[in-house]
């Protein structure tokens, strides 16, 4: 199959699972053990440490590993809370589920949180951050692209404005990682999430990056991670990340030239081929790698259904539930119609996508939808 969800999550690249195996036959004994293995093991650790916080550009102290960004994100919206005292936090409105989830409960423990909105193409309103920012404000949390449109948000111009009112700026970087620069020094902000499977590395290992001088409360109680994250240390996973880290760093530029030539490729290839299709955030500044699109007001279940018969696999931006699919909270923020929203898919490329994939995407597509959308055009005419 041709594998075109990489923003869901990336197959771990060969060095990766290479350095996972070594990890898991050669350092197995506790990071915390006075022991010669263990200390064996505490070498690795901080060997690997290095190397991932060198390709984030941060300080290997600054650098907190976690089960992942999901974890990240609630160590850093619970830790400004908690740190502060202040009781109000500002997000935008396109935030990852688990954020909003994280929210919707803070919500019910009397937390104030301000969603701030985005335009139709998805970019952030720096005017309504700017109105809705105060000094009762915790921590403004802002996500360096969304995962399921691409598009970028202005975190410097945010940053400034969290500092102007003495919050805390966090930055879900979790879709930049390995598809556009990224700077922990740089950036501005405070706390920054990433997660390990989105580049190359495996599932279930992220990091937070706390600003030097930033004390912010554990999550997990416990010594590990200079007190600010209990549990042993997940060692083969964080080997993993750092060769992830390290396959990244070296190929970065000419990774996000091939991304950004293969995704218009697609584009095009698609608009070229059929009717209706609509592209979101095509006016915005985006990832290289994302093409969030809806073919007509075709559903999105029926595309990927055909899609994936002809090869080709991909996501919607739905969320399933029990009760059926619900339509995107980020097309919707957006201002789209339900079923506008409910008829978006999302083509996320990887480094290793080839332009053979693009032209067997393009080429499932027609075969597959065009009759679809004929019809379509048809019934409407
Ligand atoms: N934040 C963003 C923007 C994401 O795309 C994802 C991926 O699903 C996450 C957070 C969650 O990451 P993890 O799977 O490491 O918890």
């Amino acid at each position: 199959v041709v594998y075109l969800d990489h923003n869901a999550t990336t197959r771990p690249v060969p060095e990766a699972v290479a350095a996972m195996v070594q990890a898991l036959q050669a350092s197995w004994a506790n990071p915390s053990s006075a022991h010669g293995p263990g200390q064996d093991a505490r070498r690795a650790l901080a060997a690997a440490r290095a190397r991932v916080a060198a390709f984030l550009g941060c300080g290997a102290a600054e650098l907190v590993f976690t089960s992942g960004a999901t974890e990240a994100n609630h160590m850093a919206l619970l830790g400004a809370l908690q740190m502060s005292g202040r009781e109000r936090i500002l997000m935008s409105a396109v935030e990852h589920p688990g954020s909003q989830a994280l929210a919707q409960r803070l919500r019910g423990q009397g937390v104030k949180v301000d969603l701030i909105p985005v335009d139709a193409q998805g970019r952030l309103s720096l005017a309504a951050a700017r109105s809705l920012i105060a000094d009762d404000v915790a921590v403004v949390s802002v996500m360096g692209a969304n995962n399921e449109t691409g598009v970028l948000m202005p975190v410097a111009e945010v940053a400034a404005l969290a500092r102007s009112a003495g919050a805390l700026m966090h930055v879900d970087a979790t879709q930049l990682a390995g598809k556009a620069p990224l700077s922990f020094a740089a950036s501005g902000a405070d706390l920054m999430s990433v997660s390990a499977h989105k580049l190359g590395g495996p599932k279930g290992v992220g990091a937070l990056m706390v600003r030097k001088g930033v004390a912010l409360p554990a999550l997990l109680s416990g010594r590990q991670e200079r007190n600010r994250r209990g549990g042993t240390e997940n060692l083969p996973g964080i080997a993993g990340f750092a060769a992830a880290c390290d396959r990244a760093a070296a190929t970065l530029a000419a990774d996000i030239r091939h991304m950004a030539a293969q995704r218009a490729r697609l584009e095009a290839g698609l608009a070229a081929a059929l009717p209706g299709v609509h592209v979101y955030g095509a006016e915005a500044e985006r990832l290289c790698n994302t093409l969030c699109l809806r073919f007509g007001t075709l559903d999105a279940e029926q595309v990927l259904m055909k899609l994936e018969r002809a090869g080709i696999v991909a996501s919607s931006g739905a969320a399933c539930s029990a009760g059926g699919t619900q339509p995107s909270h980020v097309l919707l923020a957006m201002g789209e119609s339900p079923l506008h929203a409910k008829a978006a898919v999302r083509l996320s490329l990887g480094f290793d996508t080839t332009a053979a994939d693009i032209d067997a995407a393009i080429a499932a597509a027609t075969q597959e939808l065009l009759p679809l959308l004929a019809d379509g055009l048809a019934a409407a005419a």
